[in-house]
């Protein structure tokens, strides 16, 4: 299977050539969520110069290096027109941890763009609802792609 059939990062259930392939090809995402969506995914697959590219020249960080994270799934909790609310599981180091964010977004010469959000990092407790949506302990769920990986 190649990437492009592959089902996105971003969770949507869609392929990649069909949800965030063509928003990170054109700078065409057509909705804040879908440029979260985007991002995200791009955070993912190591894509620097698309997260800086979309982000607000006001806002936008001199010196951007992606971290050695590892992202584990994407959770939109509600998006309006400009914020969209997420959580985001990602490994770093040893550990299950959770950025839960509700971002800014504004839509400048019809490519929108990240401002900024307000977040929270925690650590994934073994006992939690699992952060995938499966109702099921994370400890019995996605923890061992966490570690398999
Ligand atoms: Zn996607
Ligand atoms: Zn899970």
């Amino acid at each position: 299977m190649t990437k492009q059939e592959a089902t996105c990062p971003c969770g949507s259930g869609n392929t990649f050539a069909s949800c965030c392939q063509p928003s990170i090809t054109n700078d065409s995402a057509n909705s804040a969520e879908q440029l979260m969506r985007s991002r995200y995914t791009a955070f993912v697959l190591g894509d620097a110069a698309y997260i800086l590219k979309t982000w607000h020249p006001d806002t936008r960080p001199h010196d951007f290096q992606l971290g050695k994270s590892r992202w584990l799934g994407l959770t939109i909790h509600h998006a309006d027109t400009d914020t969209v609310s997420f959580s985001a599981a990602f490994h770093a180091g040893n550990k299950g941890m959770l950025l839960k964010e509700t971002s800014r977004f504004v839509c400048m010469d019809n490519h929108w763009r990240y401002i900024d959000g307000d977040c929270t990092v925690t650590p994934i407790k073994r006992n939690d609802a699992c952060f995938c949506g499966s109702n099921i302990k994370y400890k019995n769920c996605c923890v061992k792609r966490a570690s398999n990986e």
